[in-house]
């Protein structure tokens, strides 16, 4: 039987008008302020089927949004892959022969291993040298709410707290595979005040992630300042947003078999109150929650063999404030 396509609940922009960009650089644009400021970076497409980051990047672009002090650039990262989307396999366009978004340290930068993100990786790799802020837009595989990866450092979940949303803030330290750009060089060190944070606005293509993107990118802007406030007051939400909460990872569960399970229903954000519960079962394997209230980050909907099932976290106090 023929597995229904997933929903495409938006309209995926035409990009290749910004494929020039002003940098010498394809799709990436660059506007210095008349005054000086922070250089504060805003990224879509990091994963080609995540458009909600080059819905924002085209609305901000063709709005002729410029900055009044400091520089503002705008870059559409794995611009290839986006342009690869087709809405009839939407999952495809992730990346073209790598996760962009697993090689940035600098021995895989440096290294002589090539890939088609790698090469953008280097092309792009200035860029974010050049970037005081970084605001990297992403969305999500399953529905779950929009959530803030801070990285492991204070000065991430400071950044996402000042932004006022999205809800929930994720502190962690990325993943095995590969390291993330929210996390390279300067972003990761926490003696460094320049800062990096990594937003997944909701699923990839429902309606509302969009919204969230655009509503972080322009909270974003305000806070570092660097764009006429009344533009930015015109198009941010007034209404008031829930308070945030901060959620430590503690564990990654990663698929060892091929007959994984989980033993109940499992969505985004889900507390299990009991530590001991059975959350899974892998092959042989039994998979308890390993203490009480502990939180179910982007359960995989469709588990594989060697992918994460789930991450583990827990609400942290958030007295370092
Ligand atoms: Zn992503």
């Amino acid at each position: 039987m023929n597995q229904p396509g997933p929903r495409v609940d938006v309209a995926i922009p035409d990009i290749a008008g910004w494929a020039c960009g002003n940098t010498g650089i394809p799709y990436v644009w660059r506007f210095d302020g008349p005054a000086s400021g922070p250089h504060v970076t805003i990224q879509g497409v990091t994963h080609g089927n995540e458009v909600c980051g080059a819905i924002v990047l085209d609305w901000l672009l063709r709005r002729k949004v410029r900055p009044v002090r400091g520089t503002l650039t705008l870059i559409f990262a794995n611009a290839a892959a986006y342009e690869s989307f087709d809405a009839t396999d939407p999952y495809a366009a992730r990346c073209l022969d790598e996760d962009f978004n697993r090689v940035w340290d600098g021995c895989v930068l440096d290294g002589p291993r090539r890939t088609r993100e790698l090469d953008r990786a280097r092309e792009l790799r200035p860029c974010y040298d050049a970037t005081d802020f970084l605001l990297d837009l992403h969305s999500m595989t399953d529905p779950c709410p929009a959530l803030a990866l801070a990285g492991r450092h204070a000065k991430g979940q400071r950044l996402a707290r000042a932004l006022g949303m999205p809800p929930y803030i994720i502190v962690d330290a990325g993943h095995r595979a590969g390291r993330r750009l929210r996390d390279y060089a300067q972003f990761d060190d926490p003696a460094d005040a320049r800062n990096a944070l990594l937003i997944e606005c909701g699923q990839h293509w429902e309606r509302s992630t969009p919204l969230v993107a655009q509503q972080s990118a322009l909270r974003f802007l305000r806070h570092f300042e660097v764009c006429d406030r009344a533009f930015l007051d015109a198009f941010i939400e007034p209404r008031e947003l829930p308070p945030q909460q901060t959620i430590e990872i503690t564990d990654v569960v990663t698929i060892a078999s091929a007959s994984f399970s989980f033993a109940l229903p499992v969505h985004g954000m889900m507390t299990i109150a009991r530590a001991g519960t059975l959350l899974a079962r892998d092959g042989e394997r039994d998979i308890r929650t390993p203490y009480d209230d502990c939180v179910l980050i982007m359960p995989a909907q469709r588990p594989k063999q060697g992918e994460t099932a789930v991450r583990l976290g827990r609400y942290l106090d958030t007295s370092y404030q």
